[in-house]
């Protein structure tokens, strides 16, 4: 069968598995340029097409005639713990347990400095070697704040590492999933090694959430936090979530101490004492633009569960797999996202050499995916967007380009712009 012949039939394929999927309609209830294949979901999810009116009417029917009173007719004081409370149930954690606000940063910040003190004594802090920059530039500088030593760790070797030096460590932190690779860490697994020698852990699940199926609650994870503009299509900027379990709210001493998570925040009291339960890992006034736009976009969670969307995504990736070994065999690709289905998250990272310049190329075929460079390239497989079709025309272009060479023009050439 020649090359035409095969992409023929995968596209028949992908357009019988998109005609029978029953999360195909949910797509509808997204803005994604006609022409455009999304294969970015897991950087920024793309707008519900409602979130627009949705922000123009509480600019117009809530801020504007209702001005300071809005905080309390319009309930957006207590914004934080109720969006909290719809991520917590994406997160499998009960009520009470998360709070929104914030960026991403100071969430980890305020995580990892109250687990170093609900740990006090320990010296260690174990952090997963690939890591995100920001989480592997905040463990140092926290470490050096606290006094603490930080010792870096590949997932894979993090139970060894905790069997070895285990009574030391006061904290386990580590990505869900893998930004580079695309590898899920064994979430359960590793919380279990950490609590058998006393540590605790945090999570990072920018990646996950929305997307993997948690359970926190019963993991008996400690901490975690996230981001909201990935898999949660919370939009640019959209504040990051903070899950502390319900076993360490009353002893927790959070460093970051602002009004908002005092017992009395109306009392203007000139000493700090903290609210009960998860409240006190408020901190000032949160973004209420852009939580409640998060809020909005949290809605389609009520209607699908994380584990029909992990049950998608499952899909796309071995469809993804599929398209690439009958396109891709024979050229300089290689997929280094595992296949087993428990050690993958929501997307696929191929190595390609001079990545950037496939990049460029494969978006001016209107197939949006992402680069971490020099050599990766990432297809996010956002379960309520992406569909089959949309995988067999990423594969087929990219092997297009990487057998034609079209890359290598001159007008794909620079670095990368958003890598
Ligand atoms: C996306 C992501 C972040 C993002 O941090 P921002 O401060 O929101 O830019 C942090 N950590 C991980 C693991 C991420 O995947």
């Amino acid at each position: 069968m020649d090359r035409s012949d095969v992409v023929a039939e995968l596209e028949k394929l992908a357009r019988d598995r998109d005609s029978r999927d029953e999360l195909a309609e949910l797509r509808n209830r997204f803005t994604i340029p006609d022409g455009v294949s999304y294969l970015d979901g897991n950087s920024l999810g793309p707008p519900c097409r409602t979130t627009s009116a949705a922000l123009t009417e509480l600019v117009d029917r809530q801020w504007a005639p209702a001005l300071i009173e809005a905080w309390e007719r319009h309930d957006w004081w207590s914004a934080p713990r109720r969006v909290g409370d719809r991520i917590g149930r994406v997160l499998g954690a009960a009520e009470g347990q998360v709070v929104v606000g914030e960026s991403t940063s100071v969430q980890i910040f305020n995580a990892l400095t109250t687990g170093c003190r609900l740990a006090a004594g320990r010296e260690v802090v174990l952090v997963d070697a690939d890591h995100f920059p920001t989480d592997l530039y905040l463990s140092r500088s926290v470490t050096r704040l606290l006094g603490l030593r930080p010792l870096r760790v590949p997932m894979g070797d993090a139970v060894g590492a905790l069997d070895e030096h285990g009574d030391e460590v006061a904290v386990v932190f580590c990505s869900a999933v893998d930004f580079r690779t695309g590898e899920l860490a064994d979430i359960p697994g590793v919380t279990e090694a950490a609590h058998r020698r006393g540590a605790l852990v945090l999570w990072d699940l920018s990646h996950a959430a929305g997307l993997v199926p948690l359970e926190l609650d019963t993991w008996q994870v400690d901490l975690a936090v996230g981001c909201t503009y990935k898999f949660l299509n919370g939009g640019p900027g959209a504040p990051a979530f903070l899950y502390v379990s319900h076993r360490h709210q009353d002893s927790a001493d959070p460093v970051l101490t602002g009004w908002h998570g005092h017992r009395a925040p109306f009392g203007m009291d000139p000493e700090y004492q903290p609210a009960e339960g998860i409240d006190r890992f408020r901190i000032g006034t949160p973004q209420v633009l852009s939580m409640l736009a998060l809020e909005h976009a949290l809605a389609v969670f009520d209607e699908v569960t994380t584990v029909r969307l992990w049950e998608k995504c499952g899909e796309l990736a071995d469809f993804f797999r599929h398209c690439f070994a009958q396109l891709c065999g024979d050229l300089d690709l290689t997929i280094v996202t595992p296949a087993d289905p428990a050690r993958r998250g929501g997307h696929i990272t191929v190595h390609a050499p001079e990545a950037a310049r496939r990049w460029k190329a494969l978006a001016e075929r209107g197939v949006l995916g992402d680069l971490r460079n020099p050599d990766m390239l990432r297809f996010g497989l956002s379960p309520l967007v992406v569909r089959f079709s949309d995988v067999v025309r990423a594969v087929t272009e990219l092997a297009d380009i990487s057998r034609t060479g079209a890359h290598l023009d001159d007008r794909f050439g620079g670095s990368g712009l958003m890598g």
